[in-house]
């Protein structure tokens, strides 16, 4: 069991540095003492992942960059939001946008948001997206882990 809060905070302290340089206003609403079970470098490695891709889509956004992250509990489950500000992304693309090698990018793998996604399902957990001209949010739910009594 950890903690995903602390994790979370974590991961936003590690790419604060990129935060800076592409000019991003960050907003974190991390609720305190959400517990997961299972394994936190993999967890991480989703919140990177989706973190970076949103960094990517902000990098020339003309106007003001904005990521939101927020983490609560929602009865039994936690529920963590990740979305940034930027262009919609396109019907057929969110159809598919998280199967492996589905990339816009001339340097991408694709691969990051399928590996996303095995491993919240591994956790028992959900992820889907959603995206308007506004913004792009990835939702993902997770079990909230048993209190070891
Ligand atoms: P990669 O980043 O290597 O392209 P990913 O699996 O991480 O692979 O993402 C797949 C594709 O989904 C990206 O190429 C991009 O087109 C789209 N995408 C992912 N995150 C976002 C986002 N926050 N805003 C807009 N498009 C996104
Ligand atoms: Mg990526």
């Amino acid at each position: 069991v950890f903690d995903l809060s602390a994790c979370l905070h974590e991961m936003i302290d590690f790419m604060y540095p990129r935060f800076l340089e592409v000019k991003i206003n960050l907003t974190a609403n991390i609720a305190p003492d959400l517990k997961v079970e299972g394994d936190k470098n993999q967890l991480k490695q989703v919140i990177l992942n989706i973190l970076n891709n949103a960094v990517e889509e902000l990098c020339d956004l003309p106007e003001e960059r904005i990521i939101q992250v927020s983490a609560f509990l929602m009865g039994s489950r936690i529920g963590l939001e990740i979305s940034n500000n930027g262009s919609q992304i396109p019907a057929h693309l969110l159809e598919n946008i998280f199967e492996p090698f589905i990339t816009t990018k001339e340097l991408g793998t694709g691969l990051g948001l399928s590996v996303c996604k095995q491993i919240v399902e591994k956790h028992n957990g959900k992820i889907i997206v959603s995206s308007n001209e506004e913004q792009t949010i990835f939702s993902i739910s997770l079990p909230q882990a048993q209190e070891k009594t």
